[in-house]
Parts: C-alpha cells; structure tokens; sequence
C-alpha cells in the first residue's frame, strides 16, 4: 500500500532525510519513531506528495506521491492542524467532503458515522470554542472525508491527555481492523510499542532500526534475567525473603548458580525481562548521535 525506495531530502546541503525505504502493507499499522529533527515529518509529508524529494519515490496504493490521483486515496494528518475557527465540526467537515466531491447523502452519514465512532459531542459548537482532544478528533475526521485506504498521520496524540491519547489509538486500531492502513510518526514509544505491528527507528534523517518490536529487540536489545537465590551472595541484594541479582546472559545465570549450590543455596526462580523499545531507543540515540543539528 505504502512504498518508500531510497526516499531522500537535502535542503541545502543539509541532508533531512537519507535514503529511507521501507513498505506498509494493507492494513498493516506502521511506526516512524525519533528524536526532534529525526526527519519523520519531512519523511511523511514526501509519501503524502508535500514535500518533493531530492531522490529516491514513493508510492502510496500504486500511485506515485507526486501523482494528485494519489490524493484521492490518501487521509493525511498535518502535525499541526489548525482548523477553521468559526466553523463547527460538521459544518467544516461538510467543507472538505465537498472539496473530495463526496455526494451530501454520504457524506452526511459518514461523517455522522465517524463522529459517533470518536464519540465528538458538541458537534454544533464553534470549532475555536472546543478543547485541544475535540480538535484533533475533528482534523483526524477530516482524514476520512474522502473514505481513504491509506492514513498518513504526524504525531496524531501529539499534547493531548492520557485518556484522549488512548482514544486515538484505540481509534487507530480500529482503522486498520476495519483494512486501513496507517503510517505514523510518535514521539511516545510506549504507544508505539503497543499499536505499531513494525515500526522504523529514526535518527539524524536514517532508519537506524525496522522490524516489529521484537524483532528490534531480539537485534538490538539485551534481555536481563533477575536471578532469585536462598541464601546471599557478594553481588545479590535482598529481595523480601530471598536475594536477587540481574545477569545479562543464560552463561551468568549458570555462573551464579554455580557460586549459589558452593555455599549450600539453590536459585530459586529466574525472570527475564525485555528491554522495552524506548530502552532500546535510547541505546540506539546514544550509539548513533541525537538530532542532526543537535536539537534533542
Ligand atoms: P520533530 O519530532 O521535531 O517534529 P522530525 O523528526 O519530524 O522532528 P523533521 O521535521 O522532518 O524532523 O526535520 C528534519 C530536519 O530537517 C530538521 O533538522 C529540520 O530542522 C530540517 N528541516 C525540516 N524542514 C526544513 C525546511 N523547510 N528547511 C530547512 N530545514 C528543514
């Protein structure tokens, strides 16, 4: 649904972006998470044919980024969304079902549909009366006008509260059960780790990682293991009636096990626990640089 093939952006001799490629399948929920000045939002506005590359393509539903065809099956949402303030929600989102040519009758029901869906009351009030979670329903409604195979958002739980951030993702979910497919930029990886089936990792303009989670983590993250022992030894530490120490590999376990039977013990229990991909993200920020202009 989605291709990117060596998608590459210099603005002056400032490499933005370098030589991404990727693919998003249909229905497929799709990552792009990084620092402030990774290149995510140069990356998404180039599929979304808003930003012409320097070299490398994009295609989205077999049309290229550049073709206006495209459009008609693309949803993009803008990082920044200002809407028309005197308008209300449906009033504005009539607006743009007209600009797509949607005839009244369906637009009227998938907009209603919609709204229902991302439980927007108020529906009739003043757009610049209406809270900041309201608002980005609205810009993500209008996404869905035209009724587009792909979504393309920028940061869509970007300064909304916790709640309103899991609608939205929760919403997301929905999309791509319901065959959507989605690509999107995250500065939070914990919700990116929980609805993202693969994500790219972005820094200084290059995917420095891809896969699903843990597939990233199986490459790039180390798992500990917590190994829980009866009696004390000199690296464990109390842990409620026994002792603990975390190892970083299966031959460290059987190397505390080993000290554990010497002193007359036994391990008790082993727990591993996996890095999480902010963990690994910032492993990989530290390894590769943050923010090209040092803007994180
Ligand atoms: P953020 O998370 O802060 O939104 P981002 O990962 O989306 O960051 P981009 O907005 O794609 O990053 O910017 C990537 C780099 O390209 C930044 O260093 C930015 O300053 C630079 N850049 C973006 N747009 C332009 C432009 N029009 N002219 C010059 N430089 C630009």
């Amino acid at each position: 649904m989605i291709a990117v093939e060596s998608l590459r952006k210099t603005y002056g001799d400032f490499p933005a972006v370098v030589g991404s490629t990727f693919a998003v399948d249909r229905g497929e929920i799709f990552g792009v998470v990084g620092p402030n000045g990774a290149g995510k939002t140069t990356t998404l506005k180039m599929i979304a044919g808003l930003v012409d590359p320097t070299a490398g393509s994009a295609t989205v539903a077999g049309f290229d980024a550049s073709d206006p065809e495209m459009r008609r099956s693309l949803g993009f949402l803008p990082e920044e969304s200002p809407l028309y303030e005197d308008m209300t929600a449906r009033s504005y989102l009539h607006f743009f079902a007209d600009l797509y040519d949607v005839p009244d009758d369906v637009a009227t029901e998938r907009i209603e549909d919609t709204l229902d869906r991302l439980e927007l009351d108020h529906r009739d009030r003043r757009l610049g009366d209406v809270s900041k979670g309201m608002k980005r329903k609205v810009a993500i409604a209008r996404s869905l006008v035209n009724d587009p195979d792909v979504l393309i958002y920028d940061e869509p739980a970007s300064g909304l509260d916790p709640l309103t951030t899991n609608y939205v993702l929760e919403f997301v979910r929905e999309l791509s059960d319901a065959g959507k497919t989605v690509l999107f930029s995250a500065h939070n990886l914990y919700h990116v780790e929980s609805v993202c089936d693969r994500v790219a990792i972005m820094n200084q303009g290059e995917i420095v990682a891809r896969g699903t989670v843990p597939e990233i983590r199986e490459e790039y993250g180390t798992t500990d293991y917590r190994v829980f022992t009866s009696v004390a030894l000199d690296d464990t530490e109390p842990a409620g009636d026994r002792y603990a120490v975390t190892v970083e590999s299966m031959a460290d376990v059987e190397e505390v096990r080993d000290r554990v039977t010497a002193r007359g013990g036994e391990v008790v229990d082993i727990r591993t626990r996996e890095p999480s991909l902010e963990e690994i993200f910032l492993e990989l920020a530290e390894t590769t640089g943050t923010g090209p202009r040092g803007e994180s």
